[in-house]
């Protein structure tokens, strides 16, 4: 039955339900094939996700929200903000230009952490450098502006898009990123500068292209402003209200949908309602609760765009719920007043559930991907044009597949709850304050003065990962498998002996990723086949999916950490990751609170940690990468995280013995705002990233007087660069500037999985020889 309510994905995917675009970029960039062939699948992959949004019930389409690697970059390469590096002389932007912005123009693609939020680099022309979209794991390319910046309209890939789908008969609502997003989002090199003073001057780009589109025949564009989740200054309220009264007029008949999402909007409410745009989304998975002010304050001609499908996350929506409360906006509003949508893109979420033949059937019939909520969302548009009754079937559905997830046994675990219930005050803290601990840990370890360890990654050579898939694809048997493994740890754990590091680490060998190793041995997780998601250009990843309680049934690091210690009479680091970590990289169920789900995961971590102390471990290492990127988009919300963050943290290392020194490692070291936090994990020794910045974030930990010990990274291992001697040792005297020198450790920033052996073993040959320099001197 057709609907009148318009109902809108705001954006899908564009990866392709097979990977097509990655295996088209990369072909291109290896120079296998021509570039005729790259455009001929993008065009492939733009028109079949068209036609599937049409087939599927959706009528506000969305064109332009392709990219061949991030939107942002599109909208740079569209306004002409290409820095003079690139060497663009002007006119249309070519396609090598686009991607010497993306991944630099020569040379190895440089260090790829994985889960980075640094620019990459090369031998030739860098590229921009990249960061996460907003709390996403997706990465954009950060714009870079100067204070000279000019501005032109360089590209009208808007309307080319917008035409292309117009010839396949699909009638688009063209996607483009805001221009105070945009603006916010880039950065200059000058200091001081603030690029959202470049407003007035980017503005003239927007109309010409808003015009462009009325022109071919648009009649609705979208555009997108996530800045509006974010704490905004006065000034930049102001210029909102500048830019969309300049754009609301820029073409006549062309109507406007601003987008916001990501969270509610907060104290921008008022900002955002006041301006004269004829649509407004809003994110209500986010911010249900702001939907009552944003009724009394919307004007009765502003279309309100309900973002109630949760393009975040991979669970089926509750319609029922949904329908209680979208039905009294209809009611108040009218068919015409509304829009029925995803809380966001759907570029977030995987494509299409129906791939996962290898999931339990219970478990897949509660997932919703791309395409199984573009059904909900027409369900639930149907449901309101002709009642529920006129659903029926869909939502009994379901309301059927939640009832079974709500009852299910592999969901619910009452050992687990009842631990959770059992969490005391005593299994959050150490026997001792650290200055106890610390005098018992030195008697024990006897360590020398700037002891010398890596982060416990060594490098995922070829044949590392080569051995892996054999073994996946049942070529290699799990005894060959495991003596390969054991063979390049014990290789490993000989070869820092003979370089001389004081804590050794056994090198990861037998991961496959820091998190995904974890979530494969806990229970309450699972894996999916083809559940990719943009983290990157073409790096896709799959992230575990929490359905469940989570438990830990058997050791997970205890042999590996076994091993490699049964080898060397120097000490092994343990290797885990933590809590929250896991939890930041995964889709986490939604009928828990995250902070809950969390201290599930650090009781099982907390176990193992107490397996490897039993085992005989002295040191254990628990990761955190992602703490930090886990902070809420609002200042007022970072409280409430942090303290479950840092909670989950001291659940997992407080069951052990005073003598074991407990490391954390984050791969960054901006800890201004924070730094109270990361005080109060109490990890005896935290490893940090601070190469590049020259130890000058240390300066947080100095006004803190942090009195633990630190190991600020001196190598910085996204470079293939080996640094010297001399070099390393002035890090480390501008470190022992600002710490005591009696708290330092000697480390490189991050693991060196991504690094090649050719450059790991002369730069870690080097750093200890700072090491030995420093004990010198001190
Ligand atoms: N132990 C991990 C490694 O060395 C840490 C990785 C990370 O922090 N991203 O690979
Ligand atoms: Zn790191």
């Amino acid at each position: 039955m057709p609907s009148e309510i318009s109902i809108a994905t705001l954006g899908v995917s564009r990866i392709g339900r097979r990977r097509e675009l990655k295996f088209a970029l990369e072909s291109y960039w290896s120079g296998k094939s021509p570039a005729a062939e790259l455009l001929d699948t993008a065009r492939a992959l733009r028109a079949a996700n068209w036609i599937e949004q049409r087939d599927r019930g959706i009528t506000a389409i969305p064109s332009n929200d392709f990219s061949f690697y991030d939107q942002v970059l599109d909208t740079a390469v569209m306004v002409g903000a290409i820095p003079p590096r690139y060497g663009w002389s002007g006119g249309a932007v070519p396609l090598d230009i686009y991607f010497a912005m993306a991944r630099g123009s020569q040379g190895d693609v440089a260090a790829d952490c994985g889960h980075t939020h640094h620019g990459h680099e090369h031998h030739g022309v860098t590229a921009l450098e990249m960061t996460k979209w907003f709390d996403t794991n997706y990465h954009y390319m950060v714009p870079e502006l100067s204070a000279g910046q000019a501005f032109s309209l360089t590209s009208t890939k808007p309307v080319e898009e917008f035409l292309e789908a117009k010839a396949l008969g699909v009638h688009t609502r063209p996607v483009l990123v805001g221009p105070l997003t945009f603006l916010k989002l880039g950065k200059s090199s000058e200091p001081g500068f603030d690029p959202v003073t470049l407003l007035a001057k980017l503005l003239p780009v927007y109309e010409d292209i808003l015009g462009r589109l009325a022109a071919a025949g648009a009649d609705w564009v979208q555009i997108d402003e996530p800045v509006l989740a974010l704490d905004l200054a006065p000034e930049e309220r102001e210029a909102f209200r500048v830019a969309y009264g300049r754009l609301a007029a820029a073409a006549p008949g062309l109507n406007i949908l601003l987008n916001a999402y990501f969270d509610g909007l907060g104290a921008n409410l008022g900002t955002a309602l006041a301006l004269p745009v004829q649509g407004l989304h809003v994110d209500l998975v986010r911010a249900p609760g702001e939907l009552a002010a944003i009724l009394d304050g919307a004007r009765p001609d502003l279309v309100l765009s309900l973002g109630v499908v949760d393009g975040r996350n991979i669970w089926r929506s509750n319609l029922d719920a949904i329908l209680d409360r979208v039905e009294p906006v209809m009611a108040r509003r009218g068919a015409a007043g509304i829009e029925i949508a995803a809380s966001c893109s759907l570029l977030h979420v995987p494509i299409d559930v129906e791939l996962e033949t290898a999931l339990e059937p219970d478990l897949r019939s509660w997932l919703a991907f791309s395409v199984q909520k573009m059904d909900e969302l027409t369900t639930i548009a149907a449901a309101l044009a002709g009642g529920r009754q006129a659903a029926r079937a869909k939502l009994d559905a379901s309301a059927k597949a939640l009832a079974s997830r709500a009852a299910s046994l592999r969901v619910h675990d009452p050992l687990v709850q009842g631990r959770m219930a059992g969490i005391d005050a005593g299994m959050k803290t150490r026997q001792s304050p650290f200055a106890g601990r610390r005098k018992l840990q030195a008697a024990k370890l006897r360590l020398p003065a700037f002891p010398t360890t890596t982060i416990g990654s060594f490098p995922q050579t070829a044949e590392v990962r080569k051995a892996r898939s054999r073994h996946a694809r049942g070529e290699l048997s799990y005894a060959d498998y495991d003596a390969f493994l054991k063979q390049e740890t014990a290789a490993t754990i000989r070869w820092q002996e003979e370089i001389g590091l004081d804590v050794l680490v056994h090198g990861e060998f037998e991961r496959n990723d820091m998190v995904q190793y974890f979530g494969e041995q806990l229970a309450g997780f699972a894996f999916t086949q083809h559940a990719w998601v943009q983290s990157y250009g073409s790096r896709y990843v799959r992230p575990p999916i929490i359905f469940g309680d989570v438990s830990r049934p058997n050791p997970m690091t205890v042999a590996w950490w076994h091993y490699a210690q049964s080898v060397t009479t120097r000490p092994v680091k343990g290797m885990l990751t933590g809590p929250v970590t896991i939890l930041n990289w995964s889709f986490v169920r939604d009928d828990l609170p995250r902070g809950e789900v969390c201290r599930q995961i650090a009781l099982a971590i907390r176990d193992e940690v107490t397996d490897l102390e039993k085992a005989g471990a002295g040191m254990i290492q628990i990761d955190e990468a992602a703490l930090r990127e886990g902070l809420p988009l609002r200042r007022a919300d970072w409280k409430t995280y942090l303290d479950w963050a840092v909670e989950c943290f001291r659940i997992c290392s407080s069951g052990v013995a005073d003598e074991t020194q407990i490391h954390t490692h984050m791969c960054y070291s901006e800890f201004n705002q924070i730094i109270d936090a990361i005080a109060a994990m109490d990890a005896d020794v935290i490893s940090i990233e601070t190469s590049r910045s020259r130890m000058e974030l240390l300066d947080a930990f100095r006004s803190f007087k942090y009195p633990n010990e630190i190991g600020p990274g001196v190598y910085d291992i996204h470079s293939p660069r080996v640094p010297e001697v001399g070099e390393m040792a002035e890090l480390l005297l501008l470190a022992s500037e600002r710490i005591g020198g009696d708290q330092l450790w000697v480390n490189p920033d991050c693991g060196l999985k991504t690094r090649k052996w050719e450059e790991v073993r002369p730069a870690l040959v080097n750093m200890v020889a700072a090491a030995r320099e420093l004990r010198l001197r001190a």
